[in-house]
């Protein structure tokens, strides 16, 4: 079944969502993916990013990043951000999902995982019961071509936008203006 492809909401971008509406619904834990959510494939982390961690964890989130990535990669884009993660964390597998709320110490209804793959990222959180944001992904100017995987995702998500009873389970999380 495609629901178990369907994330709770979507955005543009990381920047695009008002964590302060999430806090109000309760969310206290925040499973990033990396790659193409928050920085381009294969990139470190950069000023912008580092300050909009301090930003969350000022507001009182828990952070956790969850790749799929090997652990020199993830330790040294969280060089500067310092916040708690796993590597080789093989979704859609639950357990990565499972193991971050053990080591945020936090319910799943408690957290929600935002990432740019609905078929590793989305149906993971979901197999692990846990609400999910999908974001577009990152993609450079000249990248031109775009993998069979994203339009099977564009497929799901026209999909998803004609659900009533899935789409938009938090309701609007996108910041105004
Ligand atoms: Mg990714």
């Amino acid at each position: 079944m495609l629901k178990e492809y369907y994330p709770y909401e979507y955005a543009p971008g990381v920047f695009a969502i008002d964590y302060k509406k999430l806090w109000a619904l309760g969310i206290r834990g925040i499973i990033f993916d990396v790659d193409n959510t928050l920085v381009h494939h294969g990139d470190d982390s950069n000023p912008k990013i580092d300050r909009f961690f301090e930003k969350l964890h000022k507001m009182g989130f828990k952070t956790l990043l969850l790749s799929d990535n090997e652990k020199s990669r993830v330790e040294r884009f969280n060089k500067n951000i310092g916040t708690l993660y796993i590597c080789d964390a093989d979704k859609p597998s639950p357990q990565g999902y499972l193991k971050a709320l053990e080591l945020m110490g936090l319910e799943k209804k408690q957290t929600v995982c935002i990432g740019d793959q609905i078929i590793t990222d989305i149906r993971g959180a979901n197999n692990a019961g846990i609400p999910s944001i999908l974001v577009r992904f990152i993609r450079l100017p000249q990248e031109k071509r775009i993998g069979k995987r994203r339009y099977i995702e564009y497929f799901v998500m026209w999909t998803w936008k004609h659900s009533k009873k899935y789409r938009h389970r938090f309701g609007n999380i996108l910041r105004s203006g």
